[in-house]
């Protein structure tokens, strides 16, 4: 009988660096904004270099944090979790650049922060899984999927940053 694969022994091709332009959504969680990180956060996705296409502080309601982490709805920590992150407003970004989506987990870290590299996000700034202080899409379909979950049409700008030509050769 073939060993059922775990999450770790599959390929994630999106977790290699890709050179495609990908959007992903990152929200800052209630304990990053109640632990005063907004700040921090937004500053390390921008010195990176990506693009900032939306950004609000919301409050979430709980169906929106369901259909969010409905992959997870049979997980015992389910309850928390929505819990946890309609606990207090959130920060909903929207960045875009090349290969955004990998490149955006590798800045936040380890869902654990104590596995967390130190330099990462959660590395940085955070003990425990449930307040691990921020959110990074896990692939680009799922970036996609959740800008449109959080963000109204209207709410997201396209625009040209100056750097653009002092980043990219
Ligand atoms: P990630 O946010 O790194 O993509 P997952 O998708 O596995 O991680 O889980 C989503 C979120 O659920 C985590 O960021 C964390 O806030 C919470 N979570 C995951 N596992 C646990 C756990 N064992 N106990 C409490 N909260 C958890």
């Amino acid at each position: 009988k073939p060993r059922k694969a775990t999450k770790t022994h599959i390929f994630l091709p999106h977790l290699v660096a890709s050179m495609e332009v990908e959007e992903t959504y990152i929200m800052v969680k209630p304990d990053g904004i109640q632990r005063g990180l907004v700040g921090e956060i937004i500053s390390r996705f921008e010195k990176k270099g990506f693009k900032l296409t939306g950004l609000k502080l919301f409050q979430c309601p709980q169906e929106l944090a369901e259909e969010h982490y409905k992959d997870l709805k049979t997980r015992p920590f389910f309850p928390k979790l929505i819990n946890y992150i309609t606990s207090g407003p959130v920060v909903c970004m929207a960045w875009e650049g090349v290969g955004a989506v990998a490149s955006a987990r590798k800045l936040i870290g380890s869902t654990d922060p104590l596995q967390a590299e130190p330099g990462t996000i959660r590395g940085d700034l955070a003990v425990q899984t449930g307040r691990n202080v921020v959110h990074g899409s896990d692939s680009p379909e799922n970036g996609k999927r959740e800008i449109a979950l959080w963000f109204k049409e209207g709410e997201l700008c396209q625009w040209s940053p100056a750097q653009a030509t002092w980043l990219r050769e």
